[in-house]
C-alpha cells in the first residue's frame, strides 16, 4: 500500500539539472509509466524514489510521510532492472530464495514463500533449472519472483525491464507484468522509452522531456488531448502530422493547406497537428489539404499516402482498397475536432474549441 508523492523534487549533477522541480501524485495501486527520450531524467527520478540517489531539493512522500532520509531497504520498494542479474550458479529456486537469505528471513519460511512467488509468475515447473537453461522471458520472471518474495513491497519500481527481450517476448511479458500488478494490488512505477509499452500498461503516463513533466494523464488522454507540441509528436505511430504555418482570420494557412478553424484565434505563428488516421479523402472543392502523392506505402491492413510540403511530410492513412501512385493529385479534409493547434513560441496547445 503506498501513495507516492513528489513535491518540487529536483536533481542536479553539478550544473546539469537532470530533474527540474517536479510534482507528481501517484495513487495507491496505480500503474504509472515514466516515458520520454533518452536522457530526459526517467531513471534519475525513479532512483530518487528508490532512495538510490539523494534529492537535491524537494520531498518524496510515501503515504504522507517524507522518506528523503530513509535508506533504500527501509523504503520497502521492489526493483527490477533491465539486466536481471541472476546468479548463474544457482537454480531458479535458489535465486528466488536469495533475497530472503540476505534479509535474514528465517529459513523455515523460505520454501513456502519462494513457492508462492514462483507460482505467481508461473515458474513452478522450472525451479530446478539454471538461468542458462531458461528463455529471456523466463529469466525475467525469475527476476520478478525475486522482487516479490521478500515481503509485499509498498511499490514496484521497474526500469526498462523488457528492453533486453525480443519483440515477441516483450508483448507476452507486457501482459504478464500488467497481470501481476493487478494480482498483487501494488503501486507500480515503470520506466520506458517505448510508447507502446506506456500506452498498454499505464493507468497514467508521465511524459518527460529535458527533466520536466510535459503531461501526466491516462494514455488515451495523452493520445487524444496532447498538452504540448512535444507530446503530440512523441505519441502515435506514425507520429502526428505537425505542419508549421500562420493563423489569419480564423484560418490556418500554409503552402497547399488551408483549414478554416474559428475566428478569435490570435494571428500568430502556429503549428497545425492532425493524425494520419483522421484525414479523409475528399474532392478538390472541399479539400483542406491538397498535394501530389510523394510516396505510397501499402501496409497490408491499410495504405499510407505521403505528401510533401517543402521539408514537411504529411501522412494520411487510407483504406487498403484504394491505390494511388506517385504524382497522383489527392485531396484531404478532417473533422474540425481532429485538428490541434500549437503556439510556435511556447509550444503549448491553443485550445480554440
Ligand atoms: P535513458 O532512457 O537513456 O536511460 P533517462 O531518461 O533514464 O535516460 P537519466 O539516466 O535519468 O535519463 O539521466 C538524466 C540526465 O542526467 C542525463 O543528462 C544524464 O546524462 C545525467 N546523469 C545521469 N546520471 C548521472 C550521474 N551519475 N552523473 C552526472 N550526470 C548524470
Amino acid at each position: 500500500m503506498a501513495r507516492i508523492e513528489l513535491i518540487n523534487v529536483t536533481k542536479k549533477w553539478g550544473d546539469i539539472r537532470a530533474v527540474k522541480p517536479t510534482c507528481l501524485d501517484i495513487k495507491d495501486k496505480e500503474f504509472v509509466v515514466f516515458l520520454g527520450p533518452s536522457g530526459c531524467g526517467k531513471t534519475t527520478t525513479m532512483r530518487m524514489i528508490a532512495g538510490l540517489e539523494t534529492v537535491t531539493d524537494g520531498q518524496i512522500m510515501f503515504d504522507g510521510k517524507c522518506v528523503n532520509t530513509l535508506e533504500p531497504r527501509d523504503r520497502n520498494v521492489a526493483m527490477v532492472f533491465q539486466s536481471y542479474a541472476l546468479y548463474a550458479h544457482l537454480t531458479v529456486y535458489e535465486n528466488i530464495c536469495f533475497p530472503m537469505r540476505v534479509r535474514g528471513i528465517p529459513k523455515d519460511q523460505w520454501k513456502a514463500r519462494a513457492l508462492e512467488a514462483a507460482n505467481m509468475v508461473e515458474l513452478d515447473n522450472l525451479l530446478d533449472r539454471y538461468p542458462k537453461e531458461l528463455s529471456g522471458g523466463q529469466r525475467q520472471r525469475v527476476a520478478l519472483a525475486r522482487a516479490i518474495v521478500r515481503k509485499k513491497p509498498q511499490c514496484f519500481l521497474m526500469d526498462e525491464p523488457l528492453s533486453n527481450l525480443d519483440a515477441k517476448l516483450r508483448v507476452t511479458m507486457r501482459s504478464e507484468i500488467k497481470h501481476l500488478q493487478e494480482k498483487l494490488k501494488v503501486t507500480m512505477i515503470y520506466v520506458t522509452h517505448d510508447q507502446i509499452e506506456a500506452m498498454t500498461l499505464a493507468d497514467k503516463v508521465a511524459l518527460i522531456k529535458d527533466g520536466e513533466i510535459q503531461q501526466y494523464a491516462p494514455p488515451t488522454e495523452i493520445y487524444n488531448d496532447p498538452a504540448t507540441l512535444f507530446v503530440a509528436g512523441f505519441i502515435g505511430n506514425p507520429a502526428m502530422n505537425l505542419i508549421p504555418g500562420k493563423m489569419k482570420n480564423g484560418t490556418f494557412i500554409s503552402e497547399g493547406i488551408k483549414v478554416k478553424l474559428t475566428k478569435g484565434i490570435k494571428e500568430t505563428d502556429v503549428t497545425l497537428g492532425v493524425r494520419a488516421e483522421d484525414l479523409e479523402l475528399t474532392t478538390k472543392g472541399k479539400a483542406e489539404i491538397s498535394a501530389k502523392v510523394y510516396a505510397f506505402e501499402q501496409l497490408g491492413d491499410c495504405n499510407m499516402t505521403v505528401m510533401a510540403f517543402g521539408s514537411v511530410r504529411v501522412m494520411a492513412k487510407i483504406s487498403k482498397d484504394i491505390i494511388f501512385k506517385t504524382g497522383d493529385e489527392i485531396h484531404f479534409k478532417a473533422n474540425d475536432s481532429r485538428y490541434y493547434l500549437f503556439d510556435n513560441a511556447t509550444e503549448l496547445r491553443i485550445r480554440y474549441r
